[in-house]
């Protein structure tokens, strides 16, 4: 017979921890600030900005498919779990799609801390397994003449999917085009588009 465990709301765990780690010594209260402080310039609208750019120049997409770290430093971001970004190029012939199988890693200064469904145990073991259905049960189907490429983020490699710039946006500005470059799109389980 399983015995049901019950747990304290997140926030009281979290505090828990937190005061445990700072009463041994082990982690300074100020850092718990500083790192609260930058994880608020964490955010997806970074990664739709270089989405954008890429999309309206092409030497900065050159840079980008070419060394993406420093890339995206050029807007400023860059700093933990952004150490070593590589950007992957969605094309009429091949989606990308990524995954963290051992945990949630994503590239912080461009996507942001991982959503929920990215860490779940589900996605982490079946989207590498059978990423088309993956991708349809989230609402995505890719065409059969269209390759999938699904590729392990680790804590080394942070990834980026560039997804496809849609079509009848030639006169957007920047902004516009970033509106249409969601966090999903840029792990690839969407393509960019009106929300
Ligand atoms: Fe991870």
């Amino acid at each position: 017979m399983s015995e049901k465990i019950s747990t304290a709301p997140i926030e009281h765990r979290a505090e828990a921890v937190k005061a445990a780690l700072v009463d041994t010594g082990l982690v300074s209260a100020q850092m718990f600030d500083d790192v609260a402080e930058i994880a608020e310039s964490w955010k997806p609208e970074n990664g739709a900005h270089v989405v954008a750019r890429a999309w309206t120049d092409p030497d900065f997409m050159d840079r980008l498919l070419s060394d993406a770290t420093a890339a995206c430093a050029e807007f400023g971001y860059a700093g933990p779990q952004g150490e070593y970004i590589v950007a992957l190029e969605n094309t009429p012939t091949c989606h990308n799609v990524i995954v963290c199988t051992q945990c949630s890693c994503t590239a912080w200064p461009v996507l942001g801390l991982p959503p929920d469904w990215y860490k779940s145990p589900e996605y982490r073991a079946r989207v590498v397994r059978e990423p088309r259905r993956v991708l349809a049960e989230m609402g995505l189907n890719v065409g059969k003449d269209v390759s999938v490429r699904v590729w392990e983020t680790s804590a080394e490699t942070r990834y980026l999917v560039i997804p496809m710039r849609p079509n009848e946006t030639e006169d957007w500005t920047l902004d516009q085009l970033a509106a249409l470059v969601s966090r999903e799109s840029m792990i690839g389980v969407a393509v960019a588009g009106r929300p």
